[in-house]
């Protein structure tokens, strides 16, 4: 009786793995199709200098529509990071924000603009060739390096920190910027803020959440941002969703903020028609 159940338990188990891995499979096959086909997008969020109201970021976020269904990057970055998929999506990414920047449909509908944010996998820091890569790739498309900010995850500095730091140095150098983002989810203590090699912190959004009302996280904000003046980083509040948490953040002199009550991530052309997504007024309409 045993056995049997057991040889059940096995065979569910054995389904269960089939399922995973053919939609990993799937999911891979679409992917490449859709690098074959131009069925990957990018889309832009806004990020606001809050004193000034001003844009002075974007960040850039791909979009994969897949059979008519909006596919969530979150569900298709980490199997394409499995192989070499995730490199030349970051390179479809890097191309399209050199694409926008180059023809000027960027800066027309944000003049004020800085910097593009751009995450990135830590896989291609491993690569041997990727710092040649990335400049090439912006030298072809006449993009100064220093358009672009490069967002990283805490984890990637966990093993390696040394190699890891000198490849970012040695691109900071060339005039990019670098971000860690999603910060306070990862494994960086607060000591370990010094020793990064970053510009921006961009705090986690489950630390916005309700900042105006829970003192915890208003604690925890407070906190960083006081830390981060000593240490000379900029501070990104994310997932910013209301108007008493942009009203918090800007008490507590937090330089930058992006989220849904800026404004949603959306096509550069919906920014260009619509002019209060990308207004200057700092009224951060809706
Ligand atoms: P992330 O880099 O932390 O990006 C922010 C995510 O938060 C985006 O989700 C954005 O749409 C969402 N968001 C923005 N404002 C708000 C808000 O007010 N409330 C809430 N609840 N969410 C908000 P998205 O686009 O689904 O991307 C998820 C993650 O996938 C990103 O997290 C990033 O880690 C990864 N990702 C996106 N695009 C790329 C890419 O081109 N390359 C790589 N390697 N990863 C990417
Ligand atoms: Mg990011
Ligand atoms: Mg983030
Ligand atoms: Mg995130």
């Amino acid at each position: 009786h045993a056995k049997n159940e057991g040889k059940g338990t096995i065979r569910f188990f054995d389904r269960l793995l089939d399922e995973k891995a053919q939609r990993r499979m799937a999911l891979d096959s679409g992917m490449r199709k859709a690098l074959e086909t131009g069925g990957f997008e990018l889309h832009y969020q806004p990020i606001v200098e809050i004193d000034s109201g001003e844009v002075t970021g974007l960040e850039a976020l791909i979009r994969w529509k897949s059979n008519g269904e909006s596919q969530r990057p979150a569900d298709f970055i980490p199997v394409a990071e499995e192989n070499s998929l995730i490199v030349e999506i970051s390179e479809f990414v890097l191309e399209s924000v050199c694409r926008d920047l180059e023809n000027g449909a960027i800066l027309r509908a944000f003049p004020k603009l800085e910097s593009v944010c751009v995450n990135l996998s830590i896989n291609l820091f491993r690569l041997a060739e990727f710092e040649e890569r990335v400049v090439r790739l912006m030298r072809k498309r006449s993009v100064d390096p220093s358009w672009f900010t490069f967002e990283l995850t805490e984890k990637v500095f966990i093993r390696d920190f040394r190699n890891i730091s000198e490849k970012i140095d040695a691109l900071r150098r060339r005039g990019i910027r670098f971000a860690i983002d999603d910060f306070g989810t990862g494994f960086a203590s607060l000591t370990s803020l010094k020793r990064l090699p970053v510009d921006y912190i961009k705090i986690d959004k489950s630390f916005i959440r309700r900042v105006d009302e829970e003192r915890d996280n208003a604690k925890i904000m407070e906190t960083i941002v006081n830390l981060s003046d000593h240490f000379g980083f900029q501070v990104v509040a994310e997932g910013v969703e209301t108007e008493g948490e942009f009203g918090f953040l800007k008490k507590i002199s937090c330089r930058y903020a992006q989220g849904y009550f800026i404004s949603e991530p959306g096509s550069i052309e919906t920014f260009f028609n619509d002019g209060s997504k990308g207004g200057t007024d700092g009224a951060l309409q809706q």
